[in-house]
């Protein structure tokens, strides 16, 4: 088959032609249609992340089931599938308490520890693949079904965890990258009375408003925590999420909190930062961490666009040969809400 090939660190992608995957027992393989590129699949591409080498990245994909090994029995030759982007043991206190994102045999990452989506075909444990919805046209939308389960799921959890309600008012930092976009769609879909985005690129307000935002703030200019501090009248924001994680970001964040407040951190920069202990405790603050999505609210995230309650943001759309052309765009931050790689 042919893929993408990384093989060394911040080395760019190359075309290669590698081995037909085949399943083994509990595996199965699908035929990729398109697989979401996005900055968590970027830090790979850079040489952040330790991965082996070569390797074929990518794990938002939608495509369908073409071979299934021994002692699979949930899935069947045809069926349209995306995948689950963590390799967990489905048996620990974790795992069988629907928090898999906290599996103590952790496994690591689709598309880092194992083969992922940049490429025809991909070879997964059977229980990573999940059906999607029947009757949905995702053939012609393959680029907007593949990242649901990631770009969609995470903010699905994200609502929950910081138990978002009508009553609150949500600021997003990093607001216009491909997770910020799509949780100020959730937050709008949970009726916050105001989504609030922050971002340092101007230009990528107008996705912003157009995904949900009420307001914009231009946090290039600083002044972050102030302007959130105005925006509501002095009394803060119910929550702030913090997609960038840099030390500047989360004590800006935190500042902005108001009475109740809840902070949640995801990823980004994974900065240490300084958080005021008197104003967490007169606030009764919350600092909250959110790990990609469970299995279930994955489901439940193909379920809601199937429903026509969200739809996805992909802004571009490349041949997967293209997929080097993508990441330069992803490195310089100019790609808005997600990208996507389309096969043939
Ligand atoms: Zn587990």
């Amino acid at each position: 088959m042919k893929a993408m090939l990384l093989k060394a660190p911040n080395a760019p992608l190359t075309l290669e032609t590698v081995p037909d995957p085949v399943p083994g027992p509990g595996e199965a393989v699908a035929k990729v249609h398109a697989c979401g590129a996005g900055l968590t699949i970027h830090h790979a591409r850079a040489g952040r992340l330790k991965i082996d080498y070569p390797r074929i990245l990518g794990h938002e994909i939608a495509g369908e089931i073409v071979a299934i090994g021994a002692d699979v029995t949930q899935l069947k030759t045809g069926d349209p599938v995306t995948a689950y982007f963590y390799l967990t043991c489905g048996d620990c206190y974790w795992c069988r308490i629907n928090r898999e994102t906290l599996c103590e045999n952790f496994g690591g990452y689709v598309g880092r520890q194992c083969d992922g989506g940049y490429a025809e075909y991909i070879k997964l444990p059977a229980r990573n693949f999940m059906k999607l919805p029947p009757g949905v046209d995702w053939k012609r939308h393959a680029a907007e079904w593949s990242v649901i389960c990631d770009a969609i799921a995470t903010p699905v959890k994200v609502i929950r965890r910081a138990r978002v309600t009508p009553h609150d008012t949500v600021a997003v930092f990093g607001a216009g990258g491909g997770l910020g976009v799509h949780m100020l769609m959730l937050a709008r879909f949970a009726h916050a009375r105001k989504v609030i985005a922050v971002d340092v690129v101007a230009s990528k307000f107008e996705a912003c408003r157009k995904s949900g935002a009420d307001a914009t703030v231009d946090a290039s200019a600083g002044r972050v925590a102030e302007q959130l501090l105005e925006f509501t009248a002095g009394k803060g924001v119910d929550v702030a999420i913090d997609f960038v994680c840099s030390k500047d970001t989360l004590e800006a964040a935190q500042r902005s909190l108001g009475r109740g407040g809840r902070l949640v951190a995801l990823g980004g920069h994974g900065q240490p930062f300084e958080a005021d202990p008197r104003a967490m405790l007169q606030k009764e603050l919350e600092l909250i961490g959110s790990r990609y999505a469970t299995r279930q609210e994955v489901l439940d995230s193909l379920d809601l666009v199937a429903r026509g309650e969200v739809w996805p943001l992909v802004t571009e759309k490349a041949p997967f040969t293209q997929a080097e052309a993508i990441h330069q765009r992803l490195d310089q931050g100019l790609v808005t809400g997600r990208a996507a790689l389309v096969m043939d």
